[in-house]
């Protein structure tokens, strides 16, 4: 049997937790959703990835990973296949970000003062600095890191590694190479490796439209090509992931 996983708060008793914010320690909250990512990824697929990132980054510094916001934004058709597919379960807005806004109050209250909050849902960007901000002007003696786009910003040579067959554009990248790279490195066993399929819309306009119209919703959930994906990619994404959580975390918090 295999004991706690050091940094994961949800194994940890609260005396542990308590010593560890008395000791400094940053804890990073990361913020997922409960999404739909075709037929052969599971529906955590966005909570393995940013606890997957911050678990990487804790082998490097000493830091607590708070249990995952497993509910997120509405997914879009345009990035996330939408909300008509069973088992995609999400919140309104308002409901994320006082969600948000109180797990982060109760981590102050916990005793942590270095807070960063790691994203992975697309759609979530931009509630996570609004319940950062709320719950700073409570806790003036808190400060906060956002990383609200999930991913550093690549380089040309980067992409090149990332995508050899060619970079499609981050905006079809749900369930596709990048997420099914990253699952292959974090939770192979998670991967119905037999069920994967390429898949695109029939229609991608550059705006949304509600409702939205059949032939903007891949069929199969699936955005673009999984089948371009790979374990050794999805070991590049989490290296450079948390090279950048453990910059901002350092740079932010003077570790
Ligand atoms: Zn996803």
């Amino acid at each position: 049997m295999s004991g706690p996983t050091p940094s994961l708060m949800e194994e940890m008793t609260w005396v542990e937790v308590r010593d560890a914010a008395a000791a400094g320690l940053p804890v990073v909250l990361p913020i997922g959703a409960t999404e739909q990512h075709g037929p052969h990824l599971p529906l955590n697929t966005d909570c393995v990835i940013p606890v997957g990132i911050a678990l990487e980054v804790s082998k490097r510094l000493p830091l607590v990973v708070a249990p995952p916001v497993r509910f997120g934004a509405k997914s879009r058709p345009l990035s996330g296949g939408g909300e008509t597919f069973p088992g995609t379960l999400s919140l309104r807005g308002p409901t994320l970000i006082e969600t948000l806004h109180q797990v982060l109050a109760a981590l102050v209250r916990s005793g942590f003062r270095r807070l960063c909050v790691q994203n992975w849902h697309y759609e979530n960007s931009g509630y996570l600095w609004e319940a950062c901000d709320m719950t700073a002007s409570e806790h003036p003696d808190a400060t906060f890191v956002v990383l609200d786009r999930p991913l550093p910003e690549f380089k040309s040579d980067q992409l090149a590694q990332l995508f050899p067959q060619g970079f499609p554009g981050w905006n079809v990248e749900h369930a596709a190479s990048m997420e099914t790279s990253l699952m292959l490195t974090l939770r192979p066993d998670l991967v119905r490796r037999d069920q994967m399929v390429d898949d695109a819309a029939e229609r991608r306009p550059t705006w949304e439209v509600i409702p939205a119209p059949d032939e903007i919703v891949p069929k199969s959930g699936v955005l673009w090509r999984p089948s371009e994906g790979s374990a050794e990619i999805g070991r590049l994404y989490l290296r450079w992931a948390a090279d950048r959580l453990e910059t901002a975390l350092r740079t932010e918090f003077a570790l």
